[in-house]
C-alpha cells in the first residue's frame, strides 16, 4: 500500500507553496518586491516561487519595475530580521489580504 503519493495529500500546512496562480509546487525563491507609489523604499512585500516559476513571476515584476531581488527561501529566512517582520505580511497569500499593495495575479501559464 502506498502511503504518501507526492502531491495527494491536500493537507500541507507548513512549507511555503508557489505563489504563482494554481502552482502548490514547494517554494524554492523568493522574490522581494516594492510599489513605489504605494510603498516607502525600504518596504519589501514578497513573492514566493518554485524553481518553475521563478522566472515568470520575477518577469511579471521586473516589467512593472517592482522587483528588486530574488534570493533563496533558505537565504531569506536565515537573513531576515524578526524586527522587521510586518503582520500584514503573510507569506503565504500575497495579494488577497492586501489587495491595494499587491499587482495583479499573474495566469498560470
Ligand atoms: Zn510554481
Amino acid at each position: 500500500m502506498i502511503l504518501n503519493v507526492p502531491g495527494s495529500d491536500p493537507s500541507t500546512p507548513v512549507s511555503p507553496v508557489c505563489s504563482a496562480k494554481g502552482c502548490r509546487a514547494d517554494a524554492v525563491w523568493v522574490l522581494a518586491w516594492n510599489n513605489p507609489k504605494l510603498h516607502t523604499p525600504e518596504r519589501r512585500k514578497t513573492w514566493l516561487a518554485c524553481e518553475e516559476h521563478r522566472d515568470h513571476l520575477s518577469k511579471f515584476l521586473g516589467v512593472r519595475g517592482f522587483l528588486k531581488d530574488v534570493v533563496l527561501l533558505t537565504e531569506w529566512e536565515s537573513s531576515k530580521t524578526p524586527d522587521s517582520a510586518e503582520p500584514s505580511d503573510s507569506p503565504e497569500s500575497p495579494g488577497p489580504s492586501d489587495s491595494a499593495g499587491s499587482p495583479e495575479r499573474p495566469p498560470a501559464p
